[in-house]
């Protein structure tokens, strides 16, 4: 499928105003009248997502965090209550303390991150509980079908930040959530160079919410930026494939060689065949989880070829120890991320050239 042309204007021209009116009342998903309305690229790129998530309804928003404080803005009122668990990405975690305490929601922070722990943070007034799962370092898994099935029993909405592993590696709405959410930076544009966000649903209800929030919030999807998005969401599928078996060799060199080190792959969480995660098609996330900061500090600066990346998706391999860059520990635990935790996110360049880079650096630390 070819992209379509870009276009960039911000309104479209009419002959007269019964042509604007006709326009203007086209129904959300075909609205081009105005850009922060609709725009060609971007229902291209919200239609390639209904595909990719099996019918549903997705919109386009200009970041990953647009896409979950979109879903707090449309969906939460004041007086509701929110469980979110510790681990989640720590921007989405401020992000919430900050809603809740400007929209006057109640926000319950659940450590140990279990189905059960999740339900037992929840009270009468809770409308909604937000996980990732793996979740962002640390991957840490739920079985989301379970929780799920939990959520819809209590009426409660279930919203899955699915960025780690995608449509295609995991489909998150046929487990039973509500709505997933991405950030288009990561895998999905995969190129690390696409600020971007979505959000679907199979419920119309929650749709059209949705869609009316983004349009007075005005944080819609640039035209270029859904461009790229939808070029790089073309070889998606070829690129899973080649994280994966690059990930695979790593895994594979680290079980041989490096037995000492506790590490986690994004598609061998505790739950990960419950969830369904396509082992094949998965993106290349590992946690390395060395004995302590300075062992995880040493291994990064020891890589040679292998920058230190504050993102992950990328076609290059790219590490990042939060250990390393924030000092205080008690906000590293409050996020549950050990110390020596570092994230590698495995690229698709050859898995000769990663293996030449990652054993000396082990070595160097064993
Ligand atoms: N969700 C997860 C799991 C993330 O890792 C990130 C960013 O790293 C975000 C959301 C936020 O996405 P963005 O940076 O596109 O706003």
């Amino acid at each position: 499928m070819a992209c379509a042309p870009l276009q960039l204007a911000t309104a479209a021209h009419f002959d007269n105003s019964t042509q604007a009116r006709q326009w203007m009342q086209a129904p959300a998903g075909e609205q081009t009248s105005y850009r922060r309305h609709g725009n060609s690229s971007v229902l291209q790129l919200e239609a390639t997502f209904a595909a990719l998530e099996r019918g549903a309804a997705c919109i386009a928003v200009s970041s990953g965090m647009a896409a979950s404080v979109l879903v707090a803005g449309a969906l939460l009122r004041s007086g509701e209550h929110v469980v979110l668990p510790a681990n989640v990405f720590y921007e989405t975690g401020a992000q919430f303390q900050h809603l809740a305490s400007s929209m006057g929601v109640s926000l319950t922070r659940v450590t140990g991150g279990s189905v059960p722990a999740l339900l037992a943070g929840c009270r009468p007034n809770t409308r909604m509980i937000l996980v990732e799962s793996p979740a962002n370092p640390g991957l840490a898994t739920l079985d989301l079908r379970t929780l799920a099935a939990a959520c819809h029993l209590r009426g409660i909405l279930l919203v899955v930040d699915n960025t780690l592993l995608t449509p295609l590696a995991q489909n998150v709405l046929d487990l039973g959530a509500h709505i997933s959410l991405y950030s288009l930076s990561k895998h999905l544009a995969g190129h690390g160079d696409v600020m971007g966000g979505m959000v679907c649903t199979r419920h119309p209800e929650l749709h059209q919410s949705l869609v009316a929030w983004r349009t007075c919030a005005g944080n819609a999807l640039d035209p270029f930026s859904a461009w790229l998005a939808l070029r790089g969401l073309r070889t998606l599928a070829l690129r899973l494939r080649r994280h994966a078996a690059n990930a695979h060799a790593i895994a594979a060199m680290l079980r041989r060689q490096f037995a000492w080190l506790d590490w986690t792959g994004a598609w061998n969480g505790a739950d990960a065949r419950r969830n369904r995660v396509r082992t094949r098609l998965h993106t290349g996330l590992m946690a390395l989880r060395f004995a302590h900061r300075g062992q995880g500090g040493a291994f990064v600066d020891a890589l040679q070829n292998i920058p230190v990346l504050p993102s992950f998706g990328n076609p290059e391999t790219g590490v990042f120890h939060y250990g390393g860059v924030v000092e205080d520990a008690d906000a590293l635990a409050a996020c549950e991320i050990p110390a020596g935790l570092v994230r590698l996110s495995v690229g698709i360049e050859d898995p000769r050239d990663l293996l030449a880079a990652l054993v000396p650096a082990l070595r160097r630390v064993s």
